[in-house]
Formats: structure tokens, C-alpha cells, sequence
């Protein structure tokens, strides 16, 4: 148990490491980020940062000295400097499982090896014969980089025979993963925490609408039977034992047509879909993922409202002009309406799909918080 008033570390200097340093602190941790770049909103909110590449050993060790216990804020983290300093300070989860949900081939040759229910796919090396990998899987399907790309970087649906053309010219060289394509009833994510004693623990499953293959809109609870969130529990909380997960895991499932559940994608770390807990939940994610990481007791996860929907803000909604931005949103409709909560990030550049900030609307029901959420985003 790493005790309140010790120091934890972050890898990555994103927004969510930005508010897992709000909630670290509020229970009286310190918090130090390493981060490459300069512009870093987890940086701006913590005692101390690093600026250096994530291959930089000698940086990294020091860092990693300084801290009671390193996580991190995403995936995408080389392994291999982490492996080489392993034994000098604790990680929590242990890199063998950021090792694992890095890379997309990886993560579905585990999910199998696992027996856990996953969608149908089959690899292609870099120079092999990508069309007939995509005629064995079957048209529809979808190839994706082997590599994780994130929020629908790196993928292409193939429909038709033209489409696997293009495929075929635009992964050439890459190795790739070709996956059946799911006609799913909905998308579900579930957020399960498990503490250095093995006891896990989810927050209710939320329904989650992607639009471009960005996540738009998460609504809890989730239009689904409480036997299907069960099963999406229960799928959740054997991944991450089996795992042997310290920290917080995000699993991505599809719900298909014939209510089977199919897992999609796993972050070992705080997801864009848990974001509602912030303003919803007794405990939010954050909050979930430091006591989890520091050996505390995990978290009351029970919801404080009847339905919560929360909104990405992507930079498209800033003001555009020929390719410059030329404004920020006039935040006054969201300020004004009542039950809603506004987070914004500090990041200084928009751009058209990032993550500017998100905001959660509270209902009595996920069908009318859905629809106020929708009309106060067209209105942004
Ligand atoms: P991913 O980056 O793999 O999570 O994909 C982003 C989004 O693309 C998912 O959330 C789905 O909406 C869609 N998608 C990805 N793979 C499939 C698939 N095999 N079948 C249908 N939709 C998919």
C-alpha cells in the first residue's frame, strides 16, 4: 500500500492523466508526469513533469526513482525501455499487459489463446497476400493496421471489390489484421478496477455511439437487458484476473444482432467512456484507478443519478475559416443549462478530431438525456 502524501508517476501527459491528477491529489498524492512533448494538460496540473522520449533510460530511470509507483495515461508506451528498468520501482499494471493491448494482433491472439468471445479475424504479414487474407475472412470485414492506431486510425472497411484494392495499395508493407465485420446491435464498454488483492470491481456498463470511428456519445446506463450488462461484467472482471490487471481496465465489446458479446478492444488505463463518472458516479474512474494503483481499498462505483450522457468536444467545434481556426465556442448555452457539466483540457491548439474537452448531461432517463445532449452539442 503506497500511503497518501507519497509520489505516484504517469506515463503520458494527456488529458486523462490531466484528471488523474486531479483526483490523486485530492486524496493527497503527489503527482509527476513524463511526458515527451512540451504541451502536455496533464503537465500543467502536476508538481513535476519530464519532457523526454519514452526511450531516453537514463531520464526514465530517474524518474521512475522518484515515484512510489508508475501507471500510465495510454497505451502506446515503447515496452522495451520499461522492461530493461523493471526492478528499479513498481509499475502498476506491469508492462507485459501495455505489451499486450499495443498492438492489435497481439491483443487478439491473446483474447483466443484466453477463450475469450472476440470478433472473427485472421493476420497478414507485411508483404503477404492481403486479398486473399480479406476473401478468407469474408467481404464486409475491416483490415487494421496490426499496430494500434487509436480512434479508427489505421483501419478500412472493405465492402466491394474496389475498396480491397485500395486496401490492398494502402497497407502494403504493414502488417495487418483483417477482422469480420460486425453488424452489432450497440457498442458497450466496461470499466473494471482490480486491486493489488485481486478483488475487482465495474462500473455500470455503458452504451457508447461512435461517429467518423470517434467516440460521440456514452450513455448510462446502457440500453441493454440487465442480463446482457451482466455477462459484460462478468466478460470484463475475467479479463482483467486473467490479466493479473493492478490498475483499471477499459473493455470494448459489440453487442451483435444475436445478443452475443464480442469484445472489440482493451485499454489498460482510465477510457474516454468513463468519463461520466466524474460527475455521476460516487467514486469516478480516476479516482478508481489511483486507488487501485496505490493498494488502496477500491471504490463505492454506484451512480448518483437516474441517466448521464456524456459529449466529446472535438476541436471541429471551434470556428473554422479556410483551414484556420478563428474561434472557440461560445460555452454560454452549456454554462447555462442546468445538470450539465462542462470539462475542458487546456489544450492550446483545436484541431479537427481532438479531444478538446467533453461535457455530461444528467437526465431521468438515458432517452431524454440522450436527446438534450444531442441538441446542446448541434447548438455548440
Ligand atoms: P477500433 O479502433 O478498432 O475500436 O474501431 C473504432 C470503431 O470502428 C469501433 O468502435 C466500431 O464502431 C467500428 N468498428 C471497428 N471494427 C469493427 C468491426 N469488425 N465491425 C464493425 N464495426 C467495427
Amino acid at each position: 500500500m503506497i500511503p497518501p502524501g507519497k509520489t505516484l508517476g504517469v506515463l503520458g501527459g494527456g488529458q486523462l492523466g490531466r484528471m488523474f491528477a486531479h483526483a490523486a491529489e485530492r486524496l493527497g498524492y503527489h503527482i509527476h508526469i513524463y511526458e515527451p512533448s512540451l504541451e502536455s494538460p496533464a503537465a500543467e496540473v502536476s508538481a513535476h513533469a519530464v519532457h523526454a522520449p519514452y526511450t531516453d533510460l537514463a531520464a526514465l530511470e530517474a524518474f521512475v526513482r522518484g515515484c512510489a509507483a508508475v501507471t500510465y495515461e495510454f497505451e502506446n508506451i515503447p515496452v522495451e525501455p520499461l522492461q530493461r528498468i523493471e526492478n528499479t520501482g513498481v509499475f502498476r499494471p506491469k508492462w507485459q499487459i501495455l505489451e499486450i493491448t499495443q498492438n492489435r494482433l497481439r491483443e487478439k491472439t491473446w483474447l483466443r489463446k484466453n477463450e475469450f468471445p472476440h470478433v472473427p479475424f485472421a493476420e497478414c504479414e507485411a508483404n503477404a497476400d492481403l486479398a486473399a487474407t480479406i476473401r478468407q475472412i469474408g467481404i464486409p470485414c475491416v483490415v487494421k493496421t496490426a499496430d494500434f492506431g487509436y480512434d479508427g486510425k489505421g483501419q478500412q472497411k472493405i465492402s466491394d471489390e474496389a475498396s480491397l484494392a485500395h486496401a490492398v495499395t494502402s497497407f502494403q508493407g504493414q502488417r495487418a489484421v483483417v477482422e469480420r465485420w460486425v453488424d452489432f446491435k450497440c457498442e458497450l464498454s466496461v470499466l473494471v478496477a482490480r486491486s493489488t488483492q485481486g478483488e475487482t470491481r465495474s462500473f455500470p456498463v455503458a452504451e457508447n455511439i461512435h461517429t467518423k470511428h470517434i467516440l460521440d456519445f456514452s450513455l448510462v446506463p446502457a440500453r441493454v437487458s440487465a442480463a446482457v450488462q451482466e455477462r459484460a461484467r462478468a466478460l470484463a472482471e475475467a479479463i482483467a484476473t486473467r490479466l493479473d490487471l493492478v490498475g483499471l481496465l477499459a473493455v470494448e465489446l459489440f453487442l451483435t444482432n444475436r445478443e452475443e458479446i464480442l469484445v472489440n478492444e482493451l485499454a489498460p488505463r482510465p477510457h474516454n467512456s468513463g468519463h461520466w463518472t466524474l460527475d455521476a458516479c460516487v467514486t469516478s474512474q480516476f479516482e478508481q484507478h489511483v486507488r487501485a494503483v496505490a493498494g488502496l481499498p477500491l471504490g463505492d462505483v454506484s451512480t448518483t443519478a437516474p441517466a448521464t450522457v456524456m459529449v466529446n468536444i472535438l476541436g471541429d467545434a471551434w470556428k473554422w475559416s479556410d483551414g484556420q481556426c478563428t474561434g472557440a465556442p461560445d460555452w454560454s448555452a452549456l454554462l447555462h443549462e442546468p445538470r450539465v457539466h462542462l470539462h475542458l483540457y487546456g489544450k492550446n491548439e483545436p484541431r479537427l478530431g481532438r479531444k478538446m474537452g467533453h461535457f455530461t448531461v444528467i437526465g431521468n432517463d438515458p432517452e431524454d438525456a440522450l436527446e438534450r445532449a444531442r441538441r446542446l452539442k448541434t447548438a455548440l
